[in-house]
């Protein structure tokens, strides 16, 4: 359920602290240490799950959970007029912490586009 050496885990377990802005019994949510954006959230489930390479039906309620709470939490922090949700997985994907977690990026000013044109 929890992998002893996860930093998102050590948050969940309050050993590392965070800027925790919501918690419920299946997600938890608070500020990047690095923001990229006026607003950046992460929010992850409390169970560990390495990537949605790993996600199993189990599963299913924390990481609908994710988006269900995602609005708000963006709302609530300011990003009104829109943000951005990121989940990003493996190597490619350029993971950094090996515990999914959602991204929510926004700000008064617009995000640019998502990806570069592939060429
Ligand atoms: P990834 O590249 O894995 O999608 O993103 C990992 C994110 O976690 C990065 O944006 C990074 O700034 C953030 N991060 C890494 N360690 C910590 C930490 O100890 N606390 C918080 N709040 N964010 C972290
Ligand atoms: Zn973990």
């Amino acid at each position: 359920m929890t992998d002893p050496n996860c930093i998102f885990c050590k948050i969940v377990r309050g050993e590392i602290p965070s800027k925790k802005i919501y918690d419920d019994a299946e997600v938890m949510a608070f500020h990047d240490i690095r923001p990229q954006a006026p607003v950046h959230l992460l929010i992850i489930p409390k169970m560990h799950i390495a990537t949605l390479y790993d996600a199993q039906p189990a599963h299913q309620s924390a990481l609908g959970r994710m988006l269900a709470v995602a609005g708000r939490l963006a709302r609530e922090a300011g990003a009104t007029d829109g943000f951005r949700t990121i989940i990003n997985n493996g190597r490619v994907a350029h993971q950094e912490v090996y515990h999914v977690h959602m991204h929510v990026l926004g700000g008064p000013d617009s995000l640019g586009s998502m990806l570069q044109r592939h060429r």
